[in-house]
């Protein structure tokens, strides 16, 4: 009798299994099982070179229709871009997430549809695809219905979705709207840290101090740097007046969601402060300009006042239309361009580097995470032309880099946030980082706290232990 029994509990043992992000960035998915319930936390597409994007069209180790909920911690791509699918193949429980998560994923997941349409669509236009047709990955169709499943909660509260599974939301300091998910299930505390944001963010609060945990799970991008100390302000004082001594332009590659807002917001800072001339700054990213509004309507996620946002957004020029930004791209005197995509991989800013990237008074900035194999890696590894559109444009202007304007807590802010919690979890899972940034994390969380912390491997199931730290 001893073997079915044994057998028995051990299918009903709570576990994480690891669906994304797992020796990666991108891709999280988080799959929390209990007894009775199939909970998803975060639904994220993989991004980068090819080898990962083809991961998007694996199956799931799970049927999407036994999912019971999914938990967002915030809204950008890599932690919502697969839920569409996951719709589409047959997911129909609630998809949780704070007020402003939910507004912001509206905007992202119907621009990732029209990107997967669209080249779905020049693909067999080329005719290049192996399969025919080329399919879109999904479409503004199936994020239609995806976003009726949304189901905005309040933060710091605990919201029960099962008899025996409660969770709570509260800001981590990433991006507005970003929390951490805290799990209990009968007791036990599993965290979820989603993206940490810095200790000072520049427009958000500081990420909340969690203090209980027994399981938790914790990103690990920056797990082996430590950001630059040099102020963001005075990089990009620099850069203008150097780019602006030359008579050049200044374009800045920009992720929409985040850092759009935080570059404008500095430079509006050192216009106001007369550090910086006077010259035309445009936001050519329908999707940044969307976003930046999203800001005005959750002043409660934010440090900032209406007046400093409105402040902001009038020393902007918006463009909104495709003639407008293929007029700039042609403008004499010197401006400054903030466009997406962030990593050059498509968008608007294309067309700016097609015109400036070959002029050596221009200056292109560099301001965020770059994925290996992305053309901003390449422009940052200094290769000496770049190739779009088709053809090679010789890399003349300047590249300049601002990494002390990153989202994401560098590994001595990981540390420090961990230092809150009252005691050891049992585990600390590391996630959502390349594999030496994931380890060099694990051996300073051994040396500096004393905890017991491993890098789980993609698709890897983990059981946990249902008996809490209290007993
Ligand atoms: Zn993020």
């Amino acid at each position: 009798m001893a073997g079915p029994l044994v057998a028995l509990s051990a299918i009903m043992a709570p576990s994480i299994q690891f669906l994304g992000a797992a020796g990666t960035v991108t891709g999280s998915k988080f799959l929390f099982r209990t007894e009775t319930q199939k909970i998803l936390v975060d639904c994220g597409l993989f991004q980068g070179v090819k080898e990962l994007r083809l991961q998007n069209w694996e199956k799931l180790p799970i049927e999407a229709s036994a999912i019971d909920a999914v938990i967002l911690t915030h809204a950008h791509l890599d932690h919502t871009g697969y839920l569409p699918l996951l719709v589409r193949n047959g997911f129909k429980g609630k998809i949780y997430c704070t007020a402003p998560t939910r507004e912001l994923s509206k905007i992202i997941l119907n621009d990732s549809a029209h990107i997967q349409e669209e080249d779905a669509e020049y693909a067999n236009r080329l005719g290049f695809s192996k399969h025919s047709p080329a399919m879109p990955l999904y479409t503004t169709s199936d994020v239609a219905h995806t976003l009726k499943l949304f189901i905005s909660v309040a933060g710091d509260k605990w919201v029960k979705i099962a008899k025996d599974v409660k969770f709570r939301l509260s800001p981590s300091g990433h991006i507005l709207g970003s929390a951490f998910v805290e799990l209990n299930h009968s007791g036990m505390r599993v965290v979820f840290s989603g993206d940490l944001g810095r200790k000072k963010p520049l427009m958000l609060n500081p990420p909340t101090r969690l203090t209980t945990a027994d399981y938790l799970v914790i990103e690990s991008t920056y797990g082996d740097r430590v950001h630059s100390p040099e102020s963001p302000m005075n990089v990009l004082k620099r850069v203008i007046n150097e780019t602006v001594a030359r008579k050049g332009h200044l374009i800045i590659p920009s992720f929409a969601v985040g850092r759009v807002q935080d570059v404008l917001y500095l430079i509006s800072k050192l216009k106001r402060q007369k550090l910086i001339p006077n010259i035309p700054v445009y936001l050519d990213s329908p999707m940044g300009i969307h976003a930046t509004e999203v800001l005005l309507d959750y002043p409660e996620w934010h440090k900032l006042g209406a007046k400093e946002i409105e402040a902001f957004c009038q020393d902007a020029i918006m463009v909104r239309s495709y003639q407008d930004s293929n007029g700039l791209a042609r403008a004499r005197k010197s401006t400054i361009v903030v466009a997406g995509s962030g990593m050059l991989t498509g968008g608007r800013v294309l067309h700016h580097l097609e015109t400036r990237l070959s002029d050596s008074r221009n200056t292109i900035l560099l301001v965020g995470f770059q994925a290996a194999g992305t053309r901003g890696r390449l422009l940052r590894d200094g290769i000496p032309e770049l190739k779009m559109y088709g053809k090679y444009v010789p890399v003349k202007a300047r590249i300049e880099e601002l990494s002390s304007l990153s989202a994401h807590a560098d590994q001595s802010e990981i540390i420090e946030w961990l230092r809150g919690f009252r005691s050891a979890p049992k585990t600390t899972f590391i996630v959502h980082g390349e594999p030496q940034a994931a380890d060099a994390l694990r051996v300073r969380i051994r040396d500096s706290l004393n905890w017991f912390a491993e890098v789980p491997a993609h698709l890897e199931v983990k059981e946990l232990n249902l008996k809490t730290q209290d007993e």
